[in-house]
């Protein structure tokens, strides 16, 4: 017969762990230095024998999918929009959804540690910063290196066959990073109305 309830603990690293784990004592032993490091990859329904068996409360198949929608950046951090690796932290926020209706926030490992030092405000504004200053330094650069290609004094040819193809691949590079950049932003935009709305007494300590 299968496991009908799943039960959850979140230790002092944020890292979510499954109790009907069929590893769950190796997974809270306490680690060394390098046990810990590789215990990420272990918290996963992989190498649980529930899954094996496939008498887990999420199907094998089930399992699978989320795996391969995890994969997609299906699943991002509520506040940063980083990719969520931990798929235990991913089961833990479907099953409490499916079971009890609760929005349980995805929230990454860095975003965690930053709530938990009550320093994610002023973390956030770094973040945001940089993503700016990205965006303006990449524009900045791009007028220079278009002014300064309009100086060169070159043949006509050059300017089809290098001048040309350079550019397009410059500003192709540009876009990207000021794409990305403009994401981030976003992600981080929503986080803080998030976190703000939900850790209202955390607010002080920008
Ligand atoms: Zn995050």
């Amino acid at each position: 017969m299968g496991i009908e309830e799943l039960k959850f603990e979140i230790d002092d690293k944020g890292r979510v762990i499954c109790k009907n784990h069929s590893n769950y004592d190796h997974l809270i032993r306490p680690c060394d230095y390098f046990q810990d490091l590789y215990l990420d990859a272990e918290l996963t329904c992989k190498t649980c024998s529930h899954y094996e068996n496939n008498d887990c409360y999420f199907s094998k198949t089930r399992i699978d999918e989320i795996i391969k929608r995890g994969l997609k950046k299906a699943y991002l951090c509520r506040l940063c929009g980083k990719k969520i690796d931990r798929m235990l932290s991913i089961i833990h926020k479907l099953y409490y959804k499916e079971t009890y209706d609760v929005e349980m926030p995805l929230i990454c490992c860095d975003c965690y540690e930053k709530i938990k030092s009550n320093e994610f405000l002023s973390y956030s504004k770094k973040m945001t910063d940089f993503y700016i200053l990205n965006i303006v330094i990449s524009i900045f650069f791009l007028c220079y290196f278009a002014f300064f290609l309009s100086i060169l004094n070159v043949q006509p040819i050059f300017y089809y066959i290098l001048i040309i193809p350079l550019f397009s691949f410059v500003c192709f590079i540009i876009s990207v990073v000021i794409r990305k950049s403009i994401k981030k932003l976003r992600y981080f935009y929503f986080g803080i109305k998030y976190y703000k709305k939900h850790f209202p007494n955390q607010e002080s300590k920008v």
